[in-house]
């Protein structure tokens, strides 16, 4: 991989956190996402579930704080995700998944409305456009986090998934 072709794989990364594009992430980045899993599955902030993204929204942002902001302005830039944050990250995939955790098995209660215990394939898909995933994209993800093809996604996958997706940057990834 060169490296225009890595700059390229961080700032895909960098803007899926990002998700009001303003050029930082910070803490109104995680709050936005949650906002826009509960509105897609028309459940409330208030709930059980609504309540446990937020929670897990604001651990995955001290999580990423902790690694990435370097400079403790509450804010990681796009420099300080590029310069260490993705080092770290790949250097310490299990952390990383365990800090994205309580927020991905929130996010998947999201989208599981019928408490059938696990979110379906097509409901992963739209919660993964929903924050910001083309949907071709969201499409295939979705499809591959469901190994066993019985149409649900687990916990587990998901978070395996995730870390992958922000720790392996590597030259062969
Ligand atoms: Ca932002
Ligand atoms: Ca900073």
């Amino acid at each position: 991989m060169d490296s225009a072709e890595y700059e390229r794989k961080v700032a895909f990364r960098f803007a899926a956190f990002d998700q009001d594009g303003n050029g930082y992430i910070d803490r109104a980045d995680f709050s936005a996402a949650a906002a826009r899993l509960l509105a897609e599955f028309g459940t409330t902030a208030r709930c059980d579930k609504g309540q446990a993204l937020y929670t897990g929204a604001e651990a995955l942002w001290q999580g990423m704080a902790g690694i990435a902001d370097v400079d403790g302005d509450q804010r990681v830039t796009r420099a300080e995700f590029a310069g260490g944050a993705v080092k770290r990250l790949r250097d310490n995939p299990e952390r990383f998944a365990e800090i994205a955790r309580p927020f991905l098995r929130a996010a998947l209660a999201v989208a599981d409305r019928d408490n059938e215990g696990a979110a379906s394939v097509p409901a992963v898909e739209r919660a993964l456009r929903v924050l910001g995933a083309t949907p071709q994209t969201a499409a295939f993800a979705a499809r591959s986090l469901d190994a066993d093809h019985e149409g649900k996604v687990a916990e587990d996958a998901a978070v395996a998934a995730f870390a992958d997706y922000f720790t392996v940057i590597a030259p062969d990834a």
